[in-house]
């Protein structure tokens, strides 16, 4: 069975990252969203909550799973049985980052291939921190990520703000 794995932190998930995980489900047996649990970062929705966005959105592709991981990305494929890492590649400044961790995963386990798949254009300028900060100061983000994400998103957003006012 050919399995991969897209990672990544989804913090939250945009219509560009939906966009790749529908293309690299078309090329595999077996897609698995890994949601990176990073405790050096301070994500603005848990892992819980980012697991069960992604499954939401992703539902009615039969041959895509959702999971979170912890620790190396490497480790997390040995343990899937997964032998291709899939990236999204937007801007050339991507591409140095995106080297450097394929070439290390590599270099962890040498089982591993990293794919990358281009942006569609209409895509190309879009990242979840673009979405917190539309969402942050009140604009229209139902261009940026799946509809039924929209009020989860714009709740979650106006809540932190009023927290951190608060602080
Ligand atoms: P990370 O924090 O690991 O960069 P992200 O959640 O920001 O994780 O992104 C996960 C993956 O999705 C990365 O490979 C990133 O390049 C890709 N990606 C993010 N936004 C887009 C987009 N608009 N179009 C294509 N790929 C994207």
């Amino acid at each position: 069975m050919k399995r991969a794995i897209y990672p990544g932190s989804f913090d939250p998930c945009t219509l560009g990252h939906l966009d790749i995980i529908k293309r690299a489900a078309n090329m595999v047996d077996e897609l698995v969203v890994g949601v990176l649990i990073n405790k050096a970062k301070t994500p603005l929705f848990s892992p819980e909550y980012r697991v069960s966005m992604l499954k939401e959105v992703t539902k009615d592709i039969p041959n895509v799973k959702v999971e979170s991981f912890e620790g190396l990305l490497a480790d997390f494929a040995r343990q899937k049985d997964a032998n291709i890492i899939v990236r999204g590649l937007r801007i050339v400044t991507d591409f140095e980052f995106e080297l450097q961790v394929a070439q290390t995963n590599r270099m962890l386990n040498s089982d591993l291939e990293t794919i990358f798949l281009t942006t569609s254009l209409e895509y190309s300028y879009l990242s979840s921190t673009t979405v917190r900060e539309t969402a942050a100061f009140g604009g229209d983000i139902s261009k940026f990520v799946p509809p039924e994400l929209v009020d989860t998103i714009n709740e979650k957003v106006a809540a932190k703000f009023k927290e951190d006012k608060n602080e």
